[in-house]
């Protein structure tokens, strides 16, 4: 990728429209498409093409009022993805479409479900939604190109953050030897409101698990399972309000994208007042395209774990100022 990646090497800021993707909740949908406002970009760690932070929302209205253009990724930037999520539909709303133009580029993505998302149906018993929610996964899967899923079966609507968990999903990064993990926010407070518990937990363990799986002295179990250590480079989070780079998503991509939300079509109709999946991605999407310049995006925050953070390059600097 990664490595023909333009960085951005100068503070850049703007403002521009931009919506997430909203997850589903288990016993409650959360999954109302909504904008927030969000401050100026916050200091820390951030992705190595840029101080990252290249976009303040100004959601409220959601016009785009783009001063900066969020950059795609280099065509060649992943070879093989792993999205590690909580609930099966998590990668539905908006991902799914970006998943959907990386495979047809012949990029390997794979998904992995902490839980089946068997407590998500308020009307039926979790034996029964197990399976259902898991076939529905499944096809949602296939319709943006993604054969391989996985479910660890953690408990749903009681997940726990655990250095179980993380074992877990540091087993399967091994394993597949993705360069680019996505996962979903692991803040409290995200731009639909306030984030899911076990989508908290999800975020969390799959970034602390990106680590893990680095470390040879961490989980030595899996070295007895044969599994050596693998260093994911990207961990790409989706719904972030400070994106760095974007996927073009227009035309087939969101078309698939779409087709990947009704494969839920069960579940979904369990839930009160849920908009159709055609219009709804179509206006996510659609949202966050003009914050790229194209009719449709899905919008990413990129973590370079390979590179040292730019405040380093800062310091240095800084230093040879005398
Ligand atoms: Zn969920």
């Amino acid at each position: 990728m990664l490595y023909s990646l333009a960085f951005i090497t100068g503070r850049r800021r703007g403002s521009a429209a931009q919506l997430t993707q909203p997850r589903d909740a288990t016993a409650l949908p959360c999954w109302a498409a909504r904008a927030t406002l969000a401050g100026p970009p916050a200091a820390g760690p951030v992705a190595a093409h840029g101080p990252a932070i290249l976009t303040w929302l100004a959601a409220a209205t959601l016009s785009a009022m783009a001063t900066d253009v969020i950059p795609p990724f280099a065509d060649d930037a992943f070879r093989r993805v792993l999205c590690v999520v909580a609930h099966p539909d998590d990668v539905e709303y908006g991902v799914s479409s970006a998943v959907a133009a990386w495979t047809a580029r012949g990029v390997e993505v794979a998904y992995l479900l902490l839980t089946r998302g068997e407590a998500g149906m308020d009307s039926s018993p979790p034996e029964r939604t197990a399976p259902l929610r898991t076939e529905e996964q499944i096809a949602g899967s296939q319709a943006v190109g993604v054969a391989e899923v996985e479910f660890l079966d953690h408990p749903d609507g009681v997940l726990e953050y655990s250095l179980g968990l993380r074992r877990d999903i540091a087993r399967v990064i091994r394993r597949r030897k993705p360069d680019a993990v996505v996962a979903g926010s692991w803040d409290v407070e995200v731009v639909i409101g306030l984030n899911q518990a076990d989508h908290r937990v999800a975020g969390l363990a799959a970034v602390d698990a990106l680590r893990d799986a680095a470390n040879r002295w961490v989980f030595p179990e899996l070295l007895d399972e044969g599994l050596e250590p693998h260093s994911v480079r990207w961990l790409l989070v989706g719904g972030d309000p400070r994106p760095t780079h974007g996927v073009d998503v227009t035309g087939e991509p969101v078309e698939r994208g779409i087709a990947s939300l009704e494969a839920h079509a069960q579940y979904l109709a369990g839930i009160p007042g849920h908009p159709p999946p055609r219009p709804m991605i179509t206006g996510i999407t659609r949202l966050q395209g003009r914050a790229m310049g194209v009719p449709n995006a899905v919008l990413f925050r990129a973590w370079d774990f390979h590179a040292p953070p730019p405040i380093a390059a800062e310091a240095l600097a800084a230093a040879q100022d005398g």
